[in-house]
């Protein structure tokens, strides 16, 4: 038996203490504003359950490896953990804690009753066949069983994860556990547009953002998966002007917009937007330098740092991504006059709709496309006015009024419920 070392391609390793290095930094921020106790500073700052797990997966030439997998429920004071499933070389139990940590508020900030959680395995799923995949996700369901169920945490995908992978999670629940699967809110098909929920949630807070007609606007989008490929369509059929972006394997520019459509397509056959010939080849990291209006980070955590964030020049920055800016890079991008919209309150498009899906599975229901669409747009546009309008008042950040309020609602939830929550 072998301890699986995950392969450590640089590009895309991220660092999980500076993620919660990160998150404990907002929440300490928050807590001063809110003048939070040292008691509940502490309880808001640790996870209410963490699960580290031993993953065996037998590969496809009979060997055997174990990857080492997590999850995290960081709080459930305001009802039913939810969060992402993460599959990368860089998951670890730091980076899970401060995913779930951003869940919890997101969720808060949005108004919606779920908690945070999140989980991840640490290991390149691009590596292993899709049954080795299988198993692997299989297997991690069961050892991490008892902490999740669709009353108590309910995993999405995220990075590394699809609709695919969420289908075998579900499945391997529903096999263990006797759940029956269909009407069951984990539902395998889900609300309408649900997939693509992250993005027109992105999409909303841009727009709001800009306060003005989107024409002409000029966008870099970094991270071309699951959010930044349909945000970037989504905001040129805004009538942005997507001029560039980028995944791991490059970036491409074109000063007249790119045809995102046709970019995708080349993605979906190369595997990245690498050699596509239909714009230039772009340095990867230099398309946080580029002299647009909008630079919205959609891959991991940590990409706008002290050390680039000097030569970022869009004046606003949209996080798509959760965490992808670090406090130094914010401190220096708010002296720098950038405004930055915030990962809890412009990446929260997916959990909202989540949660649609859920209130229609419950009543039960079921609404149009458009009818999820408006619903979407206005819990986002709330809880944007909501952050303004207290950014504005005590002359705070976005990030800082962002966190002062969920971090407020949720402080609230422990002291109305006591202890025990
Ligand atoms: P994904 O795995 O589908 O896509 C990630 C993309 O980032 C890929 O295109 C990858 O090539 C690219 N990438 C990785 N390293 C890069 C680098 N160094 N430079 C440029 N690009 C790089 O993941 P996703 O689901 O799109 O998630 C992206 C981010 O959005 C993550 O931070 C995730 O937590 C967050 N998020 C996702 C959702 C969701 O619904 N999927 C919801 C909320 C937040």
């Amino acid at each position: 038996m072998s301890i699986m070392v995950p392969s450590t391609t640089p590009a895309l390793i991220t660092s999980g203490h500076q993620a919660l290095d990160s998150a404990l930094h907002q929440l300490g921020q928050a807590a001063d504003q809110l003048g939070l106790d040292d008691g509940l500073r502490t309880m808001l700052a640790t996870p209410r359950r963490s699960m580290t797990v031993s993953v065996p997966v037998r590969r496809e030439d009979g060997r055997l490896d174990v990857v080492q997998g997590f999850h995290v429920q960081h709080n459930v004071s305001r009802g039913p953990a939810k969060g992402g499933l993460r599959f990368h070389p860089g998951a670890d139990v730091h980076e899970t804690t401060a995913l779930a940590m951003w869940m919890t508020w997101k969720c808060a900030l949005a108004g919606i009753p779920y908690g945070g959680a999140e989980g991840g395995v640490a290991v390149d799923p691009a590596r292993l066949t899709d049954r080795e995949l299988e198993r692997l996700t299989r297997r991690y369901v069961n050892e991490i069983l008892p902490l999740i169920g669709p009353e108590k945490d309910i995993p999405v995908a995220d990075v590394g994860t699809d609709e695919r992978t969420m289908t075998w999670v579900r499945d391997a629940y529903n096999l263990n556990t006797g759940y029956p699967v269909s009407g069951e809110p984990m539902a395998p098909d889900g609300s309408s547009g649900r997939a693509d929920a992250t993005a027109r949630g992105v999409r909303i807070a841009v727009l709001a953002a800009l306060g003005r007609a989107p024409a002409g606007t000029t966008v870099a989008v970094q991270g071309f998966g699951k959010v930044g490929a349909p945000l970037a369509q989504f905001l040129a059929e805004a009538g942005c002007k997507v001029v560039a972006v980028s995944d791991a394997t490059g970036a491409v520019h074109s000063g007249g917009g790119l045809d995102i459509a046709r970019l995708r397509a080349w993605t979906a056959e190369s595997g990245g937007v690498a050699g596509y010939r239909h714009a230039d080849a772009l340095a990867r990291d230099d398309l946080f330098e580029l002299d647009v209006d909008v630079l919205i980070p959609a891959a991991l955590e940590g990409a706008i740092t002290e050390a680039n964030a000097p030569r970022v020049r869009a004046r606003l920055v949209v996080e798509g991504a959760n965490g992808p800016v670090t406090p130094q890079a914010d401190e220096i991008l708010h002296a720098g006059g950038t405004t930055v919209v915030p990962d809890i309150l412009a990446n929260a498009g997916e959990v909202i709709v989540s949660h649609l899906e859920w209130v229609q599975s419950l009543q039960p229901c079921s609404w149009s496309p458009g009818e999820v669409e408006l619903k979407l747009s206005d819990l986002m546009r709330g809880a944007f006015s909501e952050v303004t309008s207290l950014a504005a008042d005590r002359g705070l950040t976005l990030r800082q009024a962002a966190h002062v309020i969920a971090v407020g609602r949720v402080a609230e939830a422990h002291q109305v419920r006591g202890l025990c929550h």
